[in-house]
């Protein structure tokens, strides 16, 4: 479980969804609080609000957020 577990939700109802969401990002995170989801971007390192999480979950390839994180990987691999 990510440290995201004791983490403080300012206003959780902006964020909380009631089904566990999937995405192929890799900077996809989720937890699970009191029933609720809550769905995480560990490039923002900040909770994604319900109306973006849609975003993560169909459009996760094409975004710049994405783009970034994965540019700022390969840079330190090398
Ligand atoms: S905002 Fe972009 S980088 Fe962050 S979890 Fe969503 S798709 Fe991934």
């Amino acid at each position: 479980m990510s440290k995201g577990f004791q983490e403080k939700i300012v206003f959780p109802e902006i964020y909380s969804l009631s089904y566990k969401p999937k995405s192929g990002c890799e900077f996809f995170d989720v937890i699970e609080r009191n029933g609720s989801y809550f769905a995480k971007c560990k490039i923002l390192d900040s909770f994604i609000t319900r109306s973006k999480v849609s975003k993560c979950e169909n459009l996760w390839m094409d975004c710049p957020y994405r783009r970034l994180g994965l540019k700022h990987l390969s840079g330190a691999k090398s």
